[in-house]
């Protein structure tokens, strides 16, 4: 049974959007299924799981293994220009800069290429803080529900949080102890995709609504989140129209209650939601003409969330599948009884290949020819 109370205003009223099914590993130890709720009394909407904290604690301590966006991207590089437009005015080269959840230190090496000098970073994971240490940056081992340390507290100009509060149960109670670091009338930058904004997004759906991803704000909850933490608004993109929001916020230490209903992500989501049911109803078409050709036994190229999208919620796993896949850390590991093998193991050209990758779908197809493979290959 489901329970989770609006994370932003604490009411326990929700409307259900959509029920969401995942197949999850048993070693995640976190639920196959929740629904994407909105609450009655906010507008926000958020995954009504039934996962706990310590069971969020054990998935991003054991099984997580989170990459972040490639450098150099598209949506990198505006992530970038806008953090440095939003900053501009607030920070100075020699101001206490702090990155929570640092993952690899890409930031804090664009800071430090910036000219920014004062940085430190924080992150959960000893390995990413050995190796980011190596380069001579002031980096600790840190949650972002521990306060700071004496050596830390108090004294950052900045904070920067980005993509960590769509993951987080409690939200309201980690931005109160990353508080601990700020100064009073220091800002936070914080960075969450737009669930407003899902409008052209034609990704699949587990892109947006899986096990990590719990909370779906809107630039109006975002802010009411924070007001309600001791934080004003300063500045941020409101337009509904970036796949990402990111917003600064000066803190004040001063709550205020005050909610302005969110009344547009309820609808962005629904619509997002219809959509990809069609997109559903397609890959089922697919798999039918599979079907109907007498086709039992396929290769399925591709073992991320996707994939086990696709097992949880179509008739995929129907058919007899032979799992392949690039990534060397996921050859030799098995999804139920099938392991996963590498794309030379591909020996049997009558047997159909199905691509199930959100991002590489093309790049794979290329591969598949590049091989010289003769089999039939079908995109999902
Ligand atoms: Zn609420």
């Amino acid at each position: 049974m489901e329970k989770r109370i609006c994370p932003i205003c604490g009411s326990d009223q929700e409307s259900r959007i959509e029920k969401i099914r995942l197949m999850i590993p048993e070693e995640y130890h976190l639920p196959e299924t929740y629904h994407i709720v909105s609450c009655d009394s906010c507008g926000f909407c958020f995954a009504d799981t039934e996962a706990e904290l310590e069971d969020y604690n054990y998935y991003y301590t054991h099984c997580n293994s989170y990459s972040g966006m490639p450098v150099g991207s598209e949506e990198w590089k505006w992530l970038n220009e806008t953090v440095e437009r939003l900053i501009a005015p607030y920070v100075k080269t020699g101001s206490r800069l702090v990155d929570m959840g640092f993952g690899k230190g890409i930031f804090l090496r664009w800071l430090r290429e910036k000219g920014y000098h004062n940085i430190m970073g924080v992150d959960p994971t000893k390995e990413s803080v050995e190796a980011v240490k190596k380069e001579g940056m002031d980096v600790a081992v840190g949650s972002i529900f521990d306060e700071a340390d004496d050596r830390y507290r108090e004294s950052a100009d900045c904070v920067f949080l980005f993509d960590v509060l769509e993951h987080l149960l409690y939200p309201a109670d980690a931005l109160c102890s990353l508080q601990s670091y700020l100064r009073r009338g220091g800002c936070l930058v914080i960075s969450v995709p737009n669930y407003a904004y899902l409008k052209e997004n034609t990704k699949p759906i587990v892109n947006m609504f899986n096990q990590e991803h719990i909370n779906y704000f809107s630039k109006t909850s975002l802010d009411n989140l924070l007001r309600r933490c001791g934080f004003s608004i300063l500045d941020g993109n409101d337009t509904g129209k970036a796949e990402e929001i990111v917003a600064i916020y000066q803190f004040t230490g001063v709550r205020n209650e005050q909610i302005i209903r969110d009344t547009y992500c309820r609808t962005s989501i629904q619509e997002y939601v219809d959509r990809f049911a069609d997109r559903k109803r397609s890959i089922e078409q697919a798999l039918a003409g599979l079907w109907k050709k007498g086709i039992t036994e396929v290769y399925v190229w591709g073992t991320g969330a996707f994939t086990m999208w696709l097992l949880a919620n179509t008739t995929l796993s129907d058919l007899e599948l032979h799992f392949i896949d690039n990534n060397a850390t996921k050859i030799g590991t098995s999804i139920g009884n099938s392991e996963i093998v590498a794309p030379e193991s591909i020996g049997n050209p009558e047997c159909p290949i199905l691509i199930c990758s959100m991002l590489y779908g093309n790049q794979i197809h290329q591969q598949i020819r590049q091989m010289g493979l003769k089999n039939d290959v079908v995109i999902l």
